[in-house]
């Protein structure tokens, strides 16, 4: 499948699936074509998880899954390679995905025992603490802020905030040469907080979904995109002929996995098993088959930080 890529025909492939890239055959090299999608044809293979039996914890939340026979993980729904759905087959992919399956059968729960919702960084907190999801799995920063309303295991990765702009941009090269250029971010997420410091004196555009941003940006209704490096080279990598990522991180994002502020069993619980599965190369193969595909390096999993 040869796609000539006007803008609209850009926009289009940031919903290309896996199944859909398989189509072109050899996928992932330089050039213009779309990187290799997690589960595809050339892809690293993904692991499979064995799911733990009799699980016992004295986690409110967990009982709660056991006797639902359901474990509730909100997520992205639009970061290729990271939080992806399918719209077509409704299914998910990326790094987030696999290492929620990974935390699931973990806890007991298999594929089909798991309930995804997607939650977009606005409503994060609201979904955990009202109890709407179980955990969260989704470039999830942790910081002091948040902690105030949910907890945190991990982390399970360090991104840092950086800019997406047109293949073509030759001025913004940087976080200091932001100045008067119109920089999309969405609600609810810490780069958003960031540009918006009066010291970057960016003009903000603030948006719900990422994809909508990352829209704007080839429609050049923007100059740029900011948030997480991780998120940005996704979506460059399914529009190479279109966008790039600068490369200059300028803030740390570690990722955790947002669940009940005083489920502190289940904190633990989530914990161990992110240490279990970085010692037994579970999460690098993770990592190979999703996230890697990007173009993101890979990178050493950082000690878990407990509280
Ligand atoms: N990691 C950042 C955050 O948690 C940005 C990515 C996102 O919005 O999910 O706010």
């Amino acid at each position: 499948m040869k796609l000539r890529r006007t803008a609209a025909l850009a926009v289009a492939a940031l919903a290309l699936t896996a199944t859909a890239t398989a189509c072109g055959g050899k996928e992932g090299s330089a050039g213009d074509k779309p990187a290799t999608q997690p589960g595809g044809a050339d892809a690293p293979p993904l692991p499979t998880y064995t799911v733990a039996k009799d699980v016992k914890l004295d986690s409110p939340t967990l009982k709660a899954a056991q006797q639902r026979g359901k474990l509730v993980i909100g997520s992205k729904a639009d970061q290729p390679f990271l939080g992806f759905e399918d719209q077509a087959t409704k299914k998910r992919s990326g790094f987030d995905i696999e290492i929620a399956k990974m935390l699931a059968a973990d806890l007991g729960f298999s594929d089909s025992q798991i309930e995804w919702k997607t939650v977009d960084s606005g409503v994060r907190e609201t979904a955990i603490s009202k109890g709407q999801v179980d955990m969260y799995v989704g470039t999830y920063t942790i910081n002091d802020n948040r902690k105030q309303q949910v907890g945190f295991a991990g982390p399970y990765y360090k991104a840092g905030a950086d800019l997406l702009v047109r293949i073509d941009e030759k001025d913004i090269n940087g976080k200091d040469s932001v100045k008067g250029k119109k920089v999309c971010s969405i609600v609810g997420s810490t780069p958003l907080k960031e540009i918006k410091k009066p010291e970057y004196g960016a003009e903000v555009v603030e948006l719900a979904k990422y994809s909508d941003c990352v829209k704007q940006l080839i429609d050049k209704q923007v100059d740029a995109v900011t948030t997480d490096d991780a998120i940005l080279k996704g979506y460059a990598a399914q529009n190479k002929k279109n966008l790039k990522v600068v490369g200059k991180p300028f803030t740390q994002e570690p990722y955790g996995v947002g669940l009940n502020k005083d489920d502190k069993e289940l904190r633990e619980a989530l914990n161990k098993a992110l240490e279990t599965r970085i010692k037994d190369g579970t999460y690098q193969k993770i990592y190979a088959a999703t996230l890697g595909l990007s173009g993101a390096p890979y990178q050493e999993p950082p000690a878990i930080e407990r509280y």
